[in-house]
């Protein structure tokens, strides 16, 4: 008779898992946005989520832009009209308001990484189709800021982004080659100008990208200016089409971020 994998035998369970209701016993769940009482450590209270806006339908056939009132199938939005965008559609998991701008806040300064997950999951099933052959690039940071920070947060969610839909995560493609400032208060020329030269191909990579599928990834999506600059090297090196994802996207009504 044949042995048993010893998994099969041993039923084991990932240590997370296994350590769930421990961690839960010294560490009482909470909802990271307004510290309600939760019954698991990831997510959010059912009031928090209902303040998350997830982009409907219709929407621009480009850069999937919300509708306010029915239009007809391939309408595009104004501002596409007036320029076409170089990628290939903008994958946003929320639209940018009150909430999901805490939620990124708490995320990325307040170190609250094990939000990634669940921040991934609602970006992913706004993602078309992609299959192993796609790249899962993150937008890059500056060496200093990845020193200061100590993460990168577009790679944490371009991590689980690539977990649920079997994309090829590469984090070493784009390199960001100067230390920008914040772009807020800027124009979209202005802001264009300041990161013109900054993203570039890591050495070595343009093969890698050269015919390639990509799905760039970002935790918010402002002007565009930063994912534009990527969506250009990649597409300078040959990368058949670039999807832009992201967890928060700003529209214009909304105002900037603060
Ligand atoms: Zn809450
Ligand atoms: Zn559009």
């Amino acid at each position: 008779m044949t042995a048993r994998p010893f998994a099969a035998r041993c039923r084991i369970m990932p240590l997370a898992q296994a350590l769930a209701p421990v961690v839960d016993l010294i560490f009482p769940p909470r909802c990271p946005l307004c510290g309600e009482g939760l019954s698991m450590q990831s997510g959010l209270c059912a009031a928090c989520w209902s303040d998350l806006v997830i982009p409907g339908e219709p929407a621009c056939a480009l850069c999937q832009r919300p509708f306010d009132e029915s239009v007809s199938a391939g309408a595009i939005c104004a501002p596409c009209m007036a320029q076409p965008p170089r990628h290939d559609g903008i994958a946003a998991g929320t639209l940018y308001n009150d909430a999901s701008r805490r939620l990124v806040l708490t995320f990325k300064h307040g170190r609250r990484i094990a939000l990634a997950p669940m921040m991934a999951r609602l970006m992913a099933s706004r993602l078309p189709a992609i299959d192993e052959g796609w790249l899962v690039v993150p937008v890059p940071l500056h060496r200093w800021r990845l020193w200061r920070r100590g993460f990168n947060q577009a790679a944490l969610l371009a991590r689980e982004v690539s977990r649920l839909r079997g994309g090829t995560l590469a984090v070493d493609l784009l390199a960001r080659r100067k230390a920008t400032p914040s772009l807020g208060g800027l124009g979209r020329k202005a802001r264009a100008r300041t990161l013109s030269g900054v993203i570039a191909l890591k050495r070595g990579a343009a093969e890698r990208v050269k015919g390639a599928s990509v799905v760039l990834v970002d935790d918010v999506l402002t002007s565009g200016a930063t994912t534009n600059a990527c969506v250009s090297a990649l597409k300078r090196a040959g990368a058949s089409r670039v999807t832009i994802c992201c967890f928060a996207r700003v529209l214009e009504e909304a105002g900037p971020p603060r």
